[in-house]
């Protein structure tokens, strides 16, 4: 019998052994990489599995039921997470995103969550602290998020017609499953609830408007997200991406939209609002309107690498650093030093080349 080649093994085992430091620096919240980005954001896998295999995600045919997911024994503790958010923090991190994979899967994922939502920015304010989900067992699983601290939540939702959604998650899942735990959420506290829908031409773009009207007045706020060349198994195309130029034209014909104000600088999505005023909607032109000089986001792997870059094709391995026993301070000023000398900003140079590298899959970084 011959091995199976495993195309992705490669990219998340090329890693980045950073030195550790021998002078020490303290953070001040104030590092900047060379393109002048702070570091705001912390993005955090914790796991590499899923219960879907969305077609744009995680095809079938590569994550298979031989694919080797990431053994128990190389994840980060939640002790490990939680002192590298803490490092993190120090460095001027307000937001901590948990993702996956799909982050509900993670065994006593609450008790993570828990161990976040004690922690608070530098000045002393509490941490914006939230997960992005597929929404399957998040009927199950609000209560006891909320009680653990969990403040906001982000479901991903491709489609209001079954038929359409199950050909997406290729996993036969019903759209009522994920509706109800959307329900079940915002009765646990966490709305208004943000809903991802990730627009892919011919496949899913003529849900644009009935999942829209299905939110209206709702109060929770869909997002529309442009079809993304991460990874290298989604079979990329520009073709099928719809811009969120004409998302917003469809919006406006079915109902009439207006642009509303950003929330603050730098945000990722556009704002629209309903011109009856019944509620808001988002678009993110990740391919059409780069928005890397704004982007302030590090991303955790799950088994302990840094990553700069949603479409990086390495990463610095943290974990041996923490497995090795190195220090708070060393920690510390090794991360502040990858900061500093970061200067990805792949959305801005996307060329017909680049889609063809091979990058580290959303399925394994987070999105
Ligand atoms: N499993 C969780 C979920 O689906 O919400 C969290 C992880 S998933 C990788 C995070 C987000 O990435 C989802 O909203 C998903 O739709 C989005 N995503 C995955 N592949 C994408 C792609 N090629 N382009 C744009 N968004 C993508
Ligand atoms: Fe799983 Fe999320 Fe990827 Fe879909 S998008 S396969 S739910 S990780
Ligand atoms: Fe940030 Fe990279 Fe996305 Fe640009 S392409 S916004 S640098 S994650």
């Amino acid at each position: 019998m011959t091995d199976r080649i495993i195309p992705l093994l490669d990219e998340r085992v090329v890693a980045i052994h950073p030195p550790l430091a021998r002078d020490l620096e303290a953070p001040d919240g104030l590092l900047a990489d060379r393109l002048g980005r702070p570091l705001r954001d912390l993005r955090i896998s914790v796991t590499d599995r899923c219960n879907f295999r969305c077609t744009y995600c995680m095809p079938k045919e590569v994550f298979d039921p031989d694919y080797r997911f990431l053994p128990h024994a190389d994840l980060l503790s939640f002790e490990q997470i939680t002192r590298l958010a803490r490092i993190f923090i120090e460095h001027g991190v307000e937001k901590i995103r948990l993702t996956g994979g799909e982050p509900l899967l993670r065994r006593n994922l609450e008790r993570l969550v828990e161990m976040l939502a004690r922690l608070t920015t530098r000045d002393g304010r509490p941490l914006d602290l939230t997960l992005t989900t597929n929404g399957s067992i998040l009927g199950r699983k609000a209560r006891s998020l909320v009680e653990a601290g969990l403040r906001r939540v982000t479901v991903s939702l491709d489609a209001l017609d079954d038929a359409v959604f199950k050909r997406m998650n290729d996993v036969d899942f019903p759209v009522t499953d994920v509706l109800e735990g959307i329900e079940a959420a915002a009765a646990a506290g966490l709305a208004p609830i943000k809903v991802n829908m990730v627009v892919k031409r011919g496949v899913n773009d003529r849900e644009i408007v009935p999942l829209a009207r299905h939110f209206k007045g709702s109060g929770h706020i869909l997002r529309f997200i442009e079809f993304m060349d991460v990874g290298s198994t989604n079979g990329w195309k520009m073709d099928d991406v719809v811009p969120s130029a004409e998302v917003v034209a469809r919006l406006d014909a079915a109902f009439g939209v207006r642009a509303l104000d950003a929330n603050y600088s730098g945000e990722v999505a556009e704002r629209w609002g309903y011109a009856d005023g019944s509620g808001e909607i988002g678009v993110i032109s990740s391919v059409t309107r780069a928005f890397c000089s704004d982007c302030t986001r590090a991303r955790l792997s799950t088994e302990g690498k840094l990553y700069l870059c949603l479409f990086a094709q390495q990463g610095y391995d943290l974990r041996e650093l923490v497995r090795g026993g190195a220090s708070d301070g060393q920690l510390s000023t090794v991360i502040g030093r990858i900061w500093r000398a970061r200067a990805d900003r792949y959305s801005e140079i996307r060329s017909e080349a680049t889609v063809r590298e091979k990058k580290i899959e959303m399925s394994y970084i987070g999105g």
